[in-house]
């Protein structure tokens, strides 16, 4: 599977105004012509300048691969571990769950596709936040485990490793909660 995404989208197109060169994307090829492809899942999407992905989260510009997304969360919550639909892990504990935009998949069925699905998501839908802001308000809230949740995380990819390996300093797991439609290359980072 291999598809050139248009970037045309209806209202709330911010996929199209985002033009953030904080990250630049973990997996990822360059092609010809400042062509790219993102090696992040099996849709591996060739994506020309200024164009995004599938996803719509993943921005080439000017023939670098960036995570649009990176420290762009929808939600923050400090919430039981049961709302995630888990029963034998940790009974009871507390867990801060995060959520971002965007998603590598378009199921019918999604309760969170304003988000999910970028371009309905509203501008004040969005707060910003730094690996380091994440781990002080888990550690504030005396959390033990990150839920990320909401959207698919895969989309988050570098964000989600970037915090994880800062919270594991401090004792905090986290729950990587995902369709797991992703490449065997970032299911390996993803393990480390
Ligand atoms: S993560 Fe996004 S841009 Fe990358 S291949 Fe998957 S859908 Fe395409």
């Amino acid at each position: 599977m291999s598809n050139v995404y248009s970037t045309n989208s209806p209202k709330y197109n911010l996929h199209l105004k985002w033009n953030d060169t904080r990250k630049e994307a973990y997996l990822y090829e360059k092609l010809q012509n400042q062509k790219v492809q993102c090696g992040l899942c099996p849709r591996k999407c060739v994506i020309q300048s200024n164009s995004v992905g599938f996803c719509k989260v993943r921005k080439n510009i000017n023939g670098k691969l960036y995570a649009q997304s990176y420290g762009k969360a929808a939600h923050v919550t400090v919430e039981k571990i049961e709302t995630e639909a888990l029963f034998n892990y940790a009974p009871g504990a507390q867990i801060l769950s995060l959520g971002n935009f965007g998603c590598n998949l378009d199921c019918d069925y999604c309760q969170n596709w304003m988000y999910s699905q970028f371009q309905y998501t509203k501008p004040e839908y969005i707060h910003e936040y730094t690996t380091q802001s994440i781990v002080e308000i888990t550690l504030k809230n005396n959390v033990k485990i990150l839920s990320w949740t909401y959207n698919d995380p895969a989309v988050w990819f570098e964000f989600v490793i970037d915090t994880a390996r800062e919270a594991k300093k401090y004792g905090i797991k986290s729950l990587f909660k995902s369709a797991f439609f992703l490449s065997r290359d970032a299911v390996i980072q993803l393990c480390d």
